[in-house]
Protein backbone atom coordinates (compact mmCIF):
# COMPACT_ATOMS: atom_id res chain seq x y z
CA UNK A 1 0.00 0.00 0.00
CA UNK A 2 1.45 3.82 -0.81
CA UNK A 3 1.92 6.05 1.84
CA UNK A 4 1.35 9.36 0.62
CA UNK A 5 3.58 12.34 1.54
CA UNK A 6 1.60 14.86 3.85
CA UNK A 7 0.30 17.36 1.65
CA UNK A 8 0.49 21.43 1.88
CA UNK A 9 -1.84 22.34 4.58
CA UNK A 10 -5.46 22.59 3.05
CA UNK A 11 -6.06 26.41 2.78
CA UNK A 12 -2.35 27.39 3.94
CA UNK A 13 -2.23 29.68 0.68
CA UNK A 14 -5.07 32.14 1.67
CA UNK A 15 -2.11 34.37 2.32
CA UNK A 16 -1.49 34.58 -0.86
CA UNK A 17 -4.83 34.61 -2.46
CA UNK A 18 -7.21 35.27 0.90
CA UNK A 19 -10.91 33.66 0.17
CA UNK A 20 -13.65 35.26 1.93
CA UNK A 21 -17.53 34.86 1.46
CA UNK A 22 -17.52 38.08 -0.44
CA UNK A 23 -14.89 36.74 -3.12
CA UNK A 24 -15.72 35.37 -6.73
CA UNK A 25 -14.35 32.59 -8.24
CA UNK A 26 -13.71 35.63 -10.85
CA UNK A 27 -11.62 37.03 -8.03
CA UNK A 28 -9.93 34.43 -6.79
CA UNK A 29 -8.59 33.00 -10.82
CA UNK A 30 -7.28 36.88 -11.48
CA UNK A 31 -5.43 36.63 -7.95
CA UNK A 32 -3.73 32.96 -8.86
CA UNK A 33 -3.09 34.26 -12.29
CA UNK A 34 -1.40 37.38 -11.33
CA UNK A 35 0.97 35.00 -9.11
CA UNK A 36 1.52 32.97 -12.24
CA UNK A 37 2.53 35.91 -14.42
CA UNK A 38 5.01 37.01 -11.30
CA UNK A 39 6.88 33.57 -11.81
CA UNK A 40 7.89 35.31 -14.81
CA UNK A 41 10.17 37.08 -13.41
CA UNK A 42 11.88 34.18 -12.49
CA UNK A 43 12.43 32.47 -15.93
CA UNK A 44 13.55 35.81 -17.94
CA UNK A 45 13.85 33.16 -20.83
CA UNK A 46 10.47 32.93 -22.14
CA UNK A 47 7.01 34.19 -20.30
CA UNK A 48 5.19 30.78 -20.28
CA UNK A 49 4.75 29.30 -16.62
CA UNK A 50 2.03 27.96 -14.81
CA UNK A 51 -0.02 27.36 -11.32
CA UNK A 52 -1.67 24.54 -10.42
CA UNK A 53 -4.15 25.57 -7.72
CA UNK A 54 -6.30 23.16 -5.46
CA UNK A 55 -9.90 25.11 -5.61
CA UNK A 56 -11.84 23.11 -3.08
CA UNK A 57 -9.46 24.40 -0.88
CA UNK A 58 -7.64 27.40 -2.34
CA UNK A 59 -4.33 25.90 -1.82
CA UNK A 60 -1.70 25.81 -4.52
CA UNK A 61 0.15 22.99 -4.99
CA UNK A 62 2.81 23.32 -7.83
CA UNK A 63 4.26 25.34 -10.30
CA UNK A 64 6.15 25.05 -13.39
CA UNK A 65 8.29 26.80 -15.63
CA UNK A 66 9.39 26.11 -19.22
CA UNK A 67 12.68 23.80 -19.77
CA UNK A 68 12.83 23.73 -23.63
CA UNK A 69 15.64 23.34 -25.76
CA UNK A 70 16.41 27.15 -25.34
CA UNK A 71 15.78 27.37 -21.74
CA UNK A 72 18.33 26.79 -18.73
CA UNK A 73 17.99 22.87 -18.41
CA UNK A 74 15.69 21.53 -15.55
CA UNK A 75 15.52 18.90 -12.99
CA UNK A 76 13.61 16.33 -15.25
CA UNK A 77 15.13 13.66 -17.73
CA UNK A 78 17.40 15.14 -19.89
CA UNK A 79 17.32 18.53 -18.82
CA UNK A 80 15.66 20.34 -21.58
CA UNK A 81 13.24 19.11 -23.85
CA UNK A 82 10.46 20.19 -26.41
CA UNK A 83 7.86 18.36 -24.27
CA UNK A 84 8.78 20.46 -21.18
CA UNK A 85 6.42 23.26 -21.73
CA UNK A 86 5.40 25.12 -18.17
CA UNK A 87 2.49 23.04 -17.67
CA UNK A 88 4.02 19.65 -18.86
CA UNK A 89 6.90 20.74 -16.05
CA UNK A 90 4.53 22.12 -13.73
CA UNK A 91 2.27 18.07 -13.62
CA UNK A 92 5.72 16.07 -13.70
CA UNK A 93 6.36 18.13 -10.26
CA UNK A 94 3.39 17.44 -8.92
CA UNK A 95 4.09 13.82 -9.71
CA UNK A 96 7.39 14.46 -7.73
CA UNK A 97 6.17 16.25 -5.31
CA UNK A 98 2.80 13.82 -4.40
CA UNK A 99 3.38 10.87 -5.96
CA UNK A 100 1.04 9.63 -9.23
CA UNK A 101 -2.21 8.66 -6.70
CA UNK A 102 -2.26 11.06 -3.83
CA UNK A 103 -3.66 14.34 -5.42
CA UNK A 104 -7.28 14.53 -6.55
CA UNK A 105 -6.83 16.27 -9.88
CA UNK A 106 -10.79 16.93 -9.79
CA UNK A 107 -10.16 19.75 -7.51
CA UNK A 108 -7.12 21.18 -9.57
CA UNK A 109 -7.17 24.35 -11.55
CA UNK A 110 -4.11 24.99 -14.40
CA UNK A 111 -3.56 28.33 -14.19
CA UNK A 112 -1.63 28.98 -17.55
CA UNK A 113 0.35 32.41 -18.92
CA UNK A 114 -0.39 31.42 -22.50
CA UNK A 115 -3.06 29.38 -23.24
CA UNK A 116 -2.40 25.56 -23.12
CA UNK A 117 -0.90 24.05 -26.66
CA UNK A 118 -2.83 20.48 -27.26
CA UNK A 119 -0.11 18.75 -26.31
CA UNK A 120 -0.06 20.39 -22.58
CA UNK A 121 -4.70 20.78 -22.41
CA UNK A 122 -4.38 17.03 -23.43
CA UNK A 123 -1.85 16.28 -20.31
CA UNK A 124 -4.03 18.05 -17.92
CA UNK A 125 -7.25 15.89 -19.07
CA UNK A 126 -4.88 12.68 -19.10
CA UNK A 127 -4.52 13.50 -15.07
CA UNK A 128 -8.30 14.35 -14.56
CA UNK A 129 -8.13 18.36 -14.01
CA UNK A 130 -11.07 19.75 -14.17
CA UNK A 131 -10.70 23.72 -14.49
CA UNK A 132 -8.23 25.27 -16.76
CA UNK A 133 -7.48 29.46 -16.80
CA UNK A 134 -5.67 31.17 -19.25
CA UNK A 135 -4.51 34.34 -20.41
CA UNK A 136 -2.71 35.13 -23.73
CA UNK A 137 -4.69 32.95 -26.42
CA UNK A 138 -3.52 30.70 -28.69
CA UNK A 139 -4.77 32.83 -31.43
CA UNK A 140 -2.91 35.68 -29.65
CA UNK A 141 0.56 34.03 -29.50
CA UNK A 142 0.03 32.81 -33.52
CA UNK A 143 -0.50 36.63 -34.47
CA UNK A 144 3.18 37.45 -32.48
CA UNK A 145 4.29 34.72 -34.92
CA UNK A 146 5.03 32.21 -31.87
CA UNK A 147 4.20 28.64 -33.44
CA UNK A 148 1.33 26.85 -32.50
CA UNK A 149 -0.92 24.46 -33.37
CA UNK A 150 -3.98 26.09 -34.02
CA UNK A 151 -6.41 24.26 -31.55
CA UNK A 152 -8.50 26.23 -29.24
CA UNK A 153 -8.46 24.32 -25.62
CA UNK A 154 -12.20 25.19 -25.65
CA UNK A 155 -12.76 23.05 -29.31
CA UNK A 156 -10.08 20.44 -27.73
CA UNK A 157 -12.11 19.76 -25.13
CA UNK A 158 -15.39 19.08 -27.24
CA UNK A 159 -13.62 15.58 -28.21
CA UNK A 160 -13.24 14.55 -24.95
CA UNK A 161 -15.29 11.25 -24.33
CA UNK A 162 -14.75 8.56 -21.14
CA UNK A 163 -14.15 11.68 -18.83
CA UNK A 164 -15.01 15.27 -18.27
CA UNK A 165 -14.03 17.89 -20.18
CA UNK A 166 -11.31 20.33 -18.48
CA UNK A 167 -13.66 23.70 -18.05
CA UNK A 168 -11.72 26.35 -20.01
CA UNK A 169 -11.77 29.98 -18.26
CA UNK A 170 -9.84 32.36 -20.91
CA UNK A 171 -7.71 35.74 -21.26
CA UNK A 172 -7.69 36.34 -17.23
CA UNK A 173 -5.15 38.94 -16.97
CA UNK A 174 -4.33 39.14 -20.76
CA UNK A 175 -3.87 42.91 -20.68
CA UNK A 176 -0.94 42.06 -18.42
CA UNK A 177 0.69 38.69 -20.31
CA UNK A 178 -0.10 39.86 -24.39
CA UNK A 179 2.62 43.02 -23.93
CA UNK A 180 4.98 39.97 -22.43
CA UNK A 181 4.34 37.71 -25.21
CA UNK A 182 5.02 40.83 -27.29
CA UNK A 183 8.15 41.51 -25.72
CA UNK A 184 8.86 37.94 -26.27
CA UNK A 185 8.29 37.53 -29.87
CA UNK A 186 10.50 39.22 -32.41
CA UNK A 187 7.89 41.55 -33.09
CA UNK A 188 8.44 45.33 -33.16
CA UNK A 189 4.77 46.48 -32.19
CA UNK A 190 1.45 44.94 -31.90
CA UNK A 191 -0.24 43.42 -35.29
CA UNK A 192 -3.01 45.87 -37.19
CA UNK A 193 -5.86 45.51 -35.75
CA UNK A 194 -5.05 43.91 -32.28
CA UNK A 195 -6.12 42.24 -30.40
CA UNK A 196 -9.50 42.13 -32.21
CA UNK A 197 -7.93 40.66 -35.26
CA UNK A 198 -6.65 38.20 -32.99
CA UNK A 199 -10.14 36.68 -32.06
CA UNK A 200 -11.96 33.79 -33.83
CA UNK A 201 -11.43 33.04 -36.86
CA UNK A 202 -8.58 31.73 -36.06
CA UNK A 203 -5.08 34.21 -36.93
CA UNK A 204 -8.14 35.71 -39.88
CA UNK A 205 -6.24 38.55 -40.94
CA UNK A 206 -3.20 38.45 -38.57
CA UNK A 207 -1.04 36.82 -42.09
CA UNK A 208 -0.97 36.70 -45.65
CA UNK A 209 -0.71 32.47 -45.20
CA UNK A 210 -3.67 30.55 -45.00
CA UNK A 211 -4.43 28.74 -41.95
CA UNK A 212 -6.80 25.53 -41.02
CA UNK A 213 -10.56 26.11 -39.43
CA UNK A 214 -10.70 24.45 -36.60
CA UNK A 215 -12.40 21.48 -35.99
CA UNK A 216 -16.24 21.68 -35.64
ZN1 LIG B 1 2.27 23.18 -24.27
Amino acid sequence: MRICPPLIEKGNSDKICPRSASLTQESLDTCWMQYAVNLIASNTSNPFTSVIVNHEYNTLMCEGISYGENDPPGPYPGGSSPLYHGEISNLLNCSALYGPKCLNYSQMTMYSTGESCPMCISAQWWYGLSRNVYATSIQKLRCLGIAQLMMPDVVLMQYAEGSPPIEIVPDVLANITDPLFLRFSSLKALPAGWPASCQTPIVQGCSATSSPEPLP
